[in-house]
């Protein structure tokens, strides 16, 4: 996918703590952070790990898929077994 997080410019102080946790450089700082959208793998340490909540998702398919997943996958399931009765 050719998405990426994005930078609010208003509350990043240019720390450079998500380029340094970017697992694959997509990050690049130089007076303000830049991002390379071609190498972004979505694996969301940038966002993770910013201190000022910086570092969002804009794009709306990812803001989807992250509102589901915490609809239905934010609690902790038990292990089911099903069967079948003979
Ligand atoms: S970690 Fe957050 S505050 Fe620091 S440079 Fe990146 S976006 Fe800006
Ligand atoms: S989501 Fe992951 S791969 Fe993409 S810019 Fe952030 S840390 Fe890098």
């Amino acid at each position: 996918m050719a998405v990426s997080p994005v930078t609010k410019e208003d509350t990043c102080t240019v720390c450079g703590t998500c380029a340094s946790v970017c697992p694959t450089a997509a990050i690049s700082i130089n007076g303000s952070v830049a991002t390379k959208i071609e190498l972004c793998i979505c694996c969301c340490a940038c966002i993770k790990n910013c201190p000022t909540g910086a570092r969002v998702w804009e794009d709306s398919m990812m803001k989807n898929i992250a509102k589901w997943l915490n609809e239905n996958c934010s609690t902790r399931k038990e292990p089911q077994i099903f069967g079948i009765d003979v």
